[in-house]
């Protein structure tokens, strides 16, 4: 997804950072060029208070899933721990992310809140193998109140420990965590960032790069701390670049691999379960969404064949799951 503010990957979706409780949710409230702004009353989820444009949502203690829902959660393939950390959370108008769906969204209505808002979470992943600790994606940052850095304390790992930063992509949702606001230093002082190629080349070839961009990733090349990736490069041992496009141009997942079994850290290939079940339905996040539509395909066709672990960004936490058929239908299956 693209969250920031400004530029041209950015008109569309303009989420607004929130004062932060225990759990906030980032209302969208602008989609495109047309302003959709909704009142707090309308949010049925707990207490919504109005923070400027922002309707900060809080859902009320006790309610299932939600206040007790356990935030970084570690799962292990073959010798490679995966630990989820959760940043932030955002609601959507779910007509406006698949504005083709129309009245078939009804058929998902379970998987939305009870307003017929969609959540999503956002979602960064740790990947540690013998010798390398490596941070995929860095959520949205301190203006949203995001959490991963905390959810990093919490999970007794330290910036300094990470060797490698790499992104699925650059939206704004994903690069908020990668330079401290104050010193411009890189929040991971000792991490290699490592960029996709076509996104950098798709954002320094712009009229008007993104605010995300320029703020974010532009200052990792000048403090000589990127490295530009593209399809096949190998992180290490466990850990490959997978050229994903259509989301961005450069949009990429990781594979892991290690003692004969596999995962694959998505990115935004798909963004929710109802993706899984409906992957001709085009999102309007996606930047190319006939490309996107034939990588959706063709990653499903392959989570499915293999029955691999697959963690996309923003699927709700822990985020991680398998791609099965049940009764003809492909669908998402969590596992915790
Ligand atoms: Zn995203």
């Amino acid at each position: 997804m693209t969250t920031t503010q400004t530029g041209d990957d950015d008109r569309r979706y303009r989420p607004v950072p929130v004062l932060h409780p225990a759990r906030t949710w980032v209302a969208i409230t602008e989609y495109g060029n047309a302003a959709s702004r909704q009142p707090s009353s309308s949010l049925g989820l707990g207490a919504a208070v109005r923070v400027g444009d922002a309707v900060l949502r809080c859902p009320p203690t006790g309610m299932a899933g939600e206040a007790e829902r356990p935030r970084m959660h570690r799962i292990t393939v073959g010798a490679v721990e995966i630990v989820s950390l959760y940043d932030e959370a955002f609601l959507f108008d779910p007509q406006r992310v698949w504005p083709d769906a129309g009245a078939g969204i009804e058929a998902y209505r379970n998987q939305l809140e009870p307003d017929g808002q969609l959540g999503m979470d956002c979602l960064c992943f740790l990947l540690r193998a013998e010798g390398q600790t490596v941070l995929v994606d860095t959520g949205l940052g301190p203006e949203s109140n995001g959490q991963l850095m905390d959810e990093l304390r919490a999970a007794g790992i330290a910036p300094e420990e990470v060797d490698q930063v790499v992104f699925t992509h650059l939206h704004g949702d994903h690069t908020g965590w990668n330079l401290d606001r104050q010193s411009g230093q890189p929040l991971f002082p000792r991490a290699t960032y490592l960029v996709p190629k076509g996104d950098w080349d798709d954002q320094t070839t712009k009229s008007q790069p993104s605010a995300s961009f320029t703020r974010d990733v532009a200052p990792l090349r000048l403090l000589d701390r990127m490295e530009l990736i593209e399809d096949g490069y190998v992180l290490g041992p466990s850990f490959t670049a997978i050229h994903t496009p259509g989301h961005t141009p450069g949009h990429t997942s990781i594979a892991v691999t290690s003692n004969g079994e596999q995962a694959l850290i998505l990115g935004d290939v798909f963004l929710t379960p109802i993706d899984v079940q409906e992957p001709d339905w085009s999102s309007t996040f996606d930047s190319d969404m006939d490309v996107a539509r034939t990588t959706r395909h063709a990653i499903l066709d392959r989570l499915e064949t293999s029955g691999e672990l697959v963690a996309p960004a923003h699927v709700r936490s822990p985020g991680f799951g398998r791609i099965m058929r049940v009764e003809g239908r492909r669908v998402w299956r969590p596992v915790s």
